[in-house]
């Protein structure tokens, strides 16, 4: 049999598919009426990516959108789509260095690069923050013998679901009016606990105090949101404190513009926490470290961002982000009709109507502008100033205008 053709470098398909990325054809084509059950025969490679393109481009929000800020999912930038293609191409496996040699020593780049802005002295990349979180929580387990996980009630589900799958008691204490865990509350002996911190609360983007650091067994940080303000001068005080962590999470597909899936987990003793959670295998050359067995070269698309931008390029886009997310602050607090809660600092901006229906208010809005958060048994709205493209002028313009028509 002659070779396969699927498999050999396709140009003139590639180039059909890159075209096809310009979205603004697919949202007037029709969706493509999907066979019941598993075709016998194939479409071909470009047909089907005809047929697709109007559901896969056409149908999914757009993230970098001049109003789209209702998600802490970011547009990703253009040289991550080329590496994306290029890691297809090359399917290569971190748990094999044979197969992925260049691989291996990116991901460590990225980890060695970034781990010293949080105080740690390295880690590994994960599919997101909750992976990163149960790596974490099981090395406190498995390193210091922790029993519990003691956590705040505005802390992520998956530091309760990483203390299931743990078999760890989890321990929820209250939090103040900011929405940040008060240190008051933490019981007096944490010497078999895990105490997770969280730098950008989901809902509301607060900032636990970072100072209760070193007062349990072990201490995480799930900075999962905020911890990439670590890389901007202007904001890296947010996270004052974070450095006496022993370990810290960071999801890079938020707020370091990377496609899912992507994340850092990073240890202050890495040496001793990698040696905890790690298993030889019989065809294993090197030990698989963390939860993940196969494991894709994300930290390749990382790399590239970083030398396409450096520190100074990406501190840049968070902080316009950051002074997108000031002045709609400035505006929803300043507005007699809206009512704002808490500013949490890390760029999550949360409100409702003083006197209206949130809900109504809401489908009132452009679709990607905010999402609804249920805060302490209440709907409010919820924007998250993850999109650099964000033109606030019109948001701010589209929120004036939707409370002047509530009102009439
Ligand atoms: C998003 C988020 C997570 C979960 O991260 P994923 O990357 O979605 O798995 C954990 N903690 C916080 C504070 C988050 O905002």
């Amino acid at each position: 049999m002659s070779s396969d053709t699927s498999f050999e470098l396709n140009s003139e398909g590639l180039r059909r598919a890159v075209e096809l990325l310009d979205r603004r054809a697919h949202s007037e084509r029709p969706s493509y009426e999907m066979p019941k059950s598993l075709p016998d025969r194939g479409l071909g490679e470009v047909e089907a990516l005809e047929r697709l393109a109007p559901d896969v481009l056409g149908r999914a929000a757009n993230l970098g959108a001049s109003d789209a800020i209702a998600h802490m999912d970011p547009p990703t930038p253009w040289i991550t789509w080329a590496l994306a293609l290029w890691n297809a191409r090359l399917n290569q496996n971190l748990l094999h260095p044979a197969t992925a040699p260049f691989a291996r020593e990116a991901e460590a780049c990225v980890v060695e690069w970034l781990a010293p802005f949080f105080g740690m002295n390295g880690g590994h990349m994960a599919p997101g923050s909750s992976i990163a979180n149960l790596t974490a929580l099981w090395t406190a387990r498995d390193l210091r013998g922790v029993k519990k996980v003691l956590a705040s009630s505005a802390s992520h589900l998956s530091v309760r679901k990483a203390a299931r799958i743990l078999g760890l008691e989890y321990v929820e204490t209250v939090v103040d009016q900011r929405h940040r865990l008060d240190p008051a509350t933490l019981p007096s002996d944490l010497s078999d606990a895990c105490l997770v911190l969280t730098a950008g609360t989901t809902s509301v983007g607060a900032v636990d105090p970072l100072d209760c650091c070193g007062l349990a067994a072990w201490t995480h940080i799930d900075a999962a949101w905020a911890g990439p303000l670590a890389l901007s001068d202007r904001h890296r005080s947010i996270l004052s404190g974070v450095d006496r962590a022993d370990s810290v999470a960071v999801s890079a597909h938020k707020w370091l513009f990377q496609p899912k899936e992507s994340a850092l987990v990073m240890f202050r003793d890495t040496e001793a926490a990698h040696a905890s959670i790690s298993f030889g295998g019989a065809y294993l050359a090197a030990p698989n470290i963390g939860v993940q067995g196969s494991h894709g070269a994300a930290g390749t698309l990382l790399l590239a961002t970083l030398l396409a931008w450096g520190r100074e390029g990406l501190a840049a886009r968070i902080e316009h982000c950051m002074d997108n997310a000031r002045r709609l602050q400035d505006f929803i607090a300043a507005h007699p009709d809206l009512e704002v809660f808490a500013d949490g600092g890390t760029g999550v901006i949360v409100f409702r109507p003083a006197s209206h229906s949130v809900d109504e208010f809401r489908a009132a809005l452009p679709q990607g502008l905010a999402s609804s958060a249920n805060i302490d048994g209440e709907t409010w709205l919820r924007c998250v100033s993850a999109n650099p493209n964000a033109d606030i002028e019109r948001i701010i313009a589209a929120i004036d205008e939707t409370c002047r028509r509530a009102a009439t």
